[in-house]
């Protein structure tokens, strides 16, 4: 839904009385998450409330990591950070990385996104230019073909990354973002 007046002015507004009314209360928690769990997933808003529910997560029970397409890119990049981060200073025992059916980065064509990109006031030629200088933008936006495909390659980079222990379990899901069902793709408990 578009909205006319300022999105942050909204926010805050709401934000004041959240607090003033003791909303908060409800929420109260530790850092360290309860069950010792990081989940790896897509930032789809169909899942924002859908996800937690429907693994029955809340407040303080895991670290929730969102990206486009819940996708490890890099070995080295802020996803396996953010995981290593929870194992070694939170705790977590388990990671799920939990794809969803229908997911925006399923055949996303990336040659349609820098259309947009130049539509938007992009000069053709940074696009060349990062492409120079090794980075070629449309592979770097290309999403995948197929989600099982996807978290079975997530699960693995996770696994076989030399800084991550061998104690711990990676587990690979797939959402239906209508049900929440979950259907296991990799069970890292055996
Ligand atoms: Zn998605």
């Amino acid at each position: 839904m578009d909205y006319k007046g300022s999105r942050l002015d909204e926010i805050l507004k709401y934000n004041a009385q959240f607090v003033d009314e003791k909303a908060y209360e409800a929420y109260i928690t530790t850092k360290n998450p309860e069950k010792k769990l990081v989940i790896l997933s897509c930032m789809d808003t169909r899942l924002t409330e859908l996800l937690p529910k429907a693994m029955n997560i809340k407040n303080g029970d895991a670290k929730i990591i969102k990206n486009a397409g819940a996708t490890v890119m890099h070995p080295f990049g802020s996803i396996i950070r953010s995981i290593i981060v929870a194992i070694y200073e939170f705790e977590a025992k388990d990671v799920i990385v939990v794809g969803h059916h229908c997911c925006g980065m399923s055949n996303l064509d990336s040659d349609v996104l820098v259309e947009k990109m130049k539509q938007r006031g992009i000069e053709e030629n940074i696009i060349s230019t990062l492409y120079h200088a090794g980075i070629d933008v449309k592979k770097w936006l290309h999403g995948f073909e197929s989600v099982e495909e996807a978290i079975k390659e997530s699960v693995e980079s996770i696994k076989n990354h030399p800084l991550i222990p061998k104690d711990i379990r990676i587990h690979g899901v797939i959402m239906d973002p209508y049900t929440g069902k979950l259907d296991v793709i990799v069970n890292g408990d055996h």
